[in-house]
């Protein structure tokens, strides 16, 4: 059998990996001449580390990343805690798995570097257009094509995806240039209409640098350079350890956040989406990347158990668990931008189970973190 993927980001790379490595070959196409580093730090969750260890790149990744010993949710203005989860030891304990942050190149890099081991076919800058999308030399078609997929808009008949009114804002910067430090674990820092989210990266050396605000967009470019200023004026009211950030960052990326209507399945006929292309999701549950590691193995493992209905399979497996990571990253870049009375009210609450509830806290969040779709068949 053979399959060719269209797109080689964290998607399309991890699904070149599955395929190789349950011996079906791969020709994967890329539109870019050659990979550069895109965005900055990310959060792989226990439920994402799983499928880089069966993938066979784990402990590489690992070696190279930050693991937090905390995840807090603070008062962007004042810094008070709202809620702590102690994250490094609940993922072990609890996940069976480490929590990660790093850089998104260093993911990338280990992903390619084991597809081209495992005798993937890269072609790079090869963009496939849309009326090549069925006659490409292959029994089945993945689009990993991400967010503004082509695939998703010709041939599952989609719009094309819109403004959700929300921009993020990235930078990374060594942790040896800022005279005051955040926090050694992943912090959001939440205020009204507006959040920051501070990670260590590179082992520890690094600081990274998510904000995520509210309102219209003006530029014509959709992401690119952001100007310093506009940034430290949208986050002057937080702490100083987000403003430092902000200040001592030498480049600011931004992003307008997209989204697009959920899908009723991720295949037809002989084509599946995987990924952004199949369900983009707002970045506040750090999962985009985690739900295409995990659509990668469970498309590989369906194709190799099914042939080609193993795409229908792979669809019905993964739509119901994406579409609530959907909802939830949603619900929780809201409860981010929260204001009055419902801030104070949900504020209080979250602060109050964590802090005399921890273990039901912490259970909540098991249908999340806690599956390895690498053993378990359902999902
Ligand atoms: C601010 C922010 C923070 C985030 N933080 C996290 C996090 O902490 N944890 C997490 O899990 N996720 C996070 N995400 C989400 C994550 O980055 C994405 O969900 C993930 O990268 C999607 O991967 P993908 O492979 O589906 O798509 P992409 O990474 O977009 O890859 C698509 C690839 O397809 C190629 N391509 C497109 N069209 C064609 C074509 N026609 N022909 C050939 N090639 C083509 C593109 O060049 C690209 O390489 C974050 C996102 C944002 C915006």
């Amino acid at each position: 059998m053979k399959a060719a993927i269209i797109g080689g980001g964290i998607g399309g790379m991890a699904a070149a990996i599955a395929l190789r490595l349950r011996g079906i070959e791969v020709d994967l196409y890329e539109q870019a001449a050659k990979f550069e580093e895109v965005g900055a730090g990310v959060q792989i969750s226990s439920n994402g580390y799983h499928v880089l260890a069966a993938l066979g790149v784990g402990e590489a990744v690992r070696a190279t990343s930050y693991e937090p010993e905390n995840i807090q949710m603070r008062h962007g203005s004042n810094g008070r805690m709202i809620v702590n989860i102690p994250i490094q030891q609940v993922a072990q304990m609890r996940w069976r798995a480490p929590y990660l942050h790093m850089r998104r190149s260093t993911l990338h890099d280990a992903l390619v570097a084991r597809a081209n081991a495992l005798g993937a076919v890269l072609f790079m800058n090869r963009k496939i257009q849309p009326d090549e999308i069925r006659n490409l030399d292959a029994d089945f078609i993945i689009a990993a094509d991400g967010i503004n997929s082509q695939c998703r808009t010709h041939i599952f008949n989609t719009s094309a995806a819109r403004f959700s009114g929300k921009t993020a804002w990235r930078s990374v910067v060594p942790a040896s240039h800022l005279d005051i430090l955040p926090p050694g674990g992943a912090t959001a820092w939440a205020e009204k209409n507006i959040h920051a989210v501070t990670t260590w990266i590179d082992g520890g050396k690094s600081i990274n640098f998510v904000g995520i605000s509210e309102g219209d967009w003006q530029d014509a470019d959709w992401n690119g350079g952001a100007d310093r200023k506009k940034v430290e004026a949208l986050f002057f009211h937080f702490v100083p350890q987000v403003c430092e950030v902000i200040a001592k960052s030498d480049k600011i990326m931004k992003w307008a956040l997209f989204e697009h209507e959920p899908l009723q399945a991720f295949s037809q006929d002989n084509i599946a989406l995987i990924g952004d292309a199949a369900h983009p999701m707002m970045p506040s549950l750090a999962q985009g990347a985690v739900m295409a590691l995990e659509d990668a193995w469970v498309l590989a493992k369906c194709l190799s158990d099914h042939q080609v209905d193993g795409l229908a399979i792979y669809s019905t497996l993964r739509i119901k668990r994406v579409a609530r990571v959907q909802k939830e990253s949603e619900r929780n870049l809201n409860r981010f931008h929260r204001n009055g009375i419902q801030k104070w009210v949900e504020y209080s609450g979250a602060k109050a189970l964590s802090r005399f509830m921890p273990s039901y806290f912490i259970k909540r969040l098991d249908w999340l973190y806690g599956v390895d779709v690498t053993i378990d068949e359902k999902i």
